[in-house]
């Protein structure tokens, strides 16, 4: 899970994908740590969800744990019904995946 762990940071810019706190890559798994975050899983295993990239992201520990085993959707949803300013993540186009940006 190491090089994963960086894909799924880059991924969410060193972002909790739920509150949008800043997480510290090195902190890793560290609960209690300055910026502890987990890779959590969107869609989660009992689900079907995989270990795929496109259904992991990072997660400050809070979040991950209050989330549990329910799916992205509605824990944002419940989120915001809280108040809570989930980020939102545009959309990239065709070209803007081609080229990695
Ligand atoms: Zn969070």
């Amino acid at each position: 899970m190491s090089h994963r762990k960086h894909e799924v940071y880059e991924k969410d810019k060193g972002k909790c994908r739920y509150c949008g706190k800043r997480l510290s890559i090195k902190n890793h798994g560290k609960t209690g740590s300055r910026g502890a975050w987990q890779i959590d899983h969107s869609r989660s295993r009992r689900n079907q969800g995989t270990d795929h990239l496109n259904n992991l992201a990072a997660a400050c520990v809070a979040c991950n744990q209050e989330k549990g085993g329910r799916n992205a959707r509605a824990f944002k949803a419940e989120l915001r019904a809280r108040g809570v300013d989930v980020p939102t993540r545009k959309k990239k186009g065709f070209l803007a995946r081609l080229l990695g940006l």
